[in-house]
């Protein structure tokens, strides 16, 4: 049996927008910005796309910037409103993706005072703490909807409340909330969606800008995207995207649903392995999120031991996975270092069956027993593993 558990790193993408986008690359190939036939059925797609994502987040189609990731329109709202903006203060949180916190750091080498705040032990952004580091020389205030490694949903009206007060522009990174659950317009001044998170291509992202939000483009050249963002648009991906977007929205409530359950079976078996716990809030978590944390085990270790048997899962966000440093976002949360190490993500789908809950619970008992046996961390030696290392766990 091959299980997916990794979808908080990509999706599969589904037929039904596979099956859309490919009259885009075999026969309505044109350029949308051309003026013959070809050219308008393609715009037509695009604006088919934009009409859809706008719907969903209640916006307007002229408020919705079409991307190549969600790593761009994550550097498009921070570059560009930073560029746009008098003010020159950006405001994060320790939680943020790469694409914000390396843009952050990059920012702040180039003369912007960044400020980031903290979160607690379940991973919520510290609202005080935020609150205190937003000023009236703050342009810009970036916290993410819900996090990509421990599933924490934000408490952003909150955030917006905040950012409102001190005349701050308030950006959302919203990669892995939408699509399972609500994201609106009403919520943020920007943000950030990505297709590949919810079942469609890669390559594709999209910005929302709240009408009247000063914005300079990071991609200059043409005209496209309202001259936000230049360069001929991924017509086929975009058409991709807007299936996804619509599929996402129609089947929100049941397919949330579907997953909690799932994870929720999941969670449980998990938990009576002992010395082992939940990350992240028990409750305000995004549905299809488990993330478990198992002393004596090493994280890396324990994902290519269930990939061995079929499972894919994660030791927390694709982007850290290749370093050996422990997560920022379980270090944020207060873990020790060895504590982050021993963690595990498994991130449901809409594809996800009871069958395949059913073969990782019953995996996963036995792999981490395994890996526990021949483990220089394991119970009986953890006291001269202190000895040797001086690491207390
Ligand atoms: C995946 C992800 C991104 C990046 O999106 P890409 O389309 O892969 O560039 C940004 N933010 C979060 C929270 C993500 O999970």
């Amino acid at each position: 049996m091959r299980v997916y558990l990794d979808n908080a790193a990509t999706t599969m993408t589904d037929p039904r927008a596979v099956r859309k986008m490919l009259p885009y690359y075999l026969k309505k190939y044109g350029n949308p910005s051309s003026l013959h036939s070809f050219g308008r059925e393609a715009e037509a797609a695009v604006d088919g796309a934009r009409e859809t994502i706008a719907k969903a987040f209640g916006a307007s189609t002229h408020e919705i910037v079409f991307t190549g990731s969600g790593s761009e329109a994550d550097n498009l709202a921070l570059r560009g409103a930073l560029a746009a903006s008098k003010r020159n203060e950006l405001v994060v949180s320790e939680i943020e993706h790469p694409a914000v916190l390396r843009t952050a750091d990059v920012l702040e080498r180039a003369g912007v005072k960044v400020r980031r705040a903290g979160v607690d032990a379940e991973g919520t952004v510290l609202l005080d703490e935020l609150a205190g580091l937003v000023s009236k020389r703050t342009a810009l205030v970036s916290v993410m909807h819900a996090n990509n490694e421990v599933g924490t949903i934000q408490p952003i009206r909150e955030i917006a409340g905040i950012c409102r007060d001190a005349g701050a522009l308030f950006h959302t990174d919203a990669v892995q909330s939408f699509g399972k659950i609500p994201v609106s317009a009403k919520q943020a001044d920007m943000i950030t969606v990505s297709s590949h998170k919810i079942h469609g291509p890669k390559g594709v992202g999209a910005l929302f800008v709240r009408e009247g939000v000063p914005l300079s483009p990071v991609i200059t050249g043409g005209a496209h995207e309202f001259g936000k963002r230049a360069g001929t648009e991924n017509v086929p991906g975009i058409v991709g995207f807007g299936e996804a977007v619509f599929l996402s929205q129609k089947y929100l409530k049941a397919n949330a649903r579907k997953m909690a359950r799932l994870r929720d079976k999941l969670v449980r078996r998990a938990l009576e392995i002992p010395d082992s716990w939940l990350n992240g809030h028990a409750k305000n978590r995004l549905p299809n999120n488990a993330h478990f944390g198992f002393d004596f085990v090493e994280g890396e270790a324990l994902v290519l031991r269930l990939d061995a048997r079929g499972v894919a899962a994660s030791t927390g966000s694709a982007c850290s996975s290749q370093s050996l440093e422990p997560s920022h976002v379980l270090l944020a949360m207060g873990l020790s270092h060895v504590k982050a190490h021993g963690s595990l993500r498994m991130t449901l789908s809409k594809f996800t069956t009871e069958k395949e809950v059913d073969y990782v619970a019953s995996v996963l008992p036995k792999t981490i027993a395994a890996l526990r046996d021949i483990s220089s961390l394991s119970a009986e030696n953890a006291g001269s593993y202190r000895a040797l290392t001086g690491v207390r766990k």
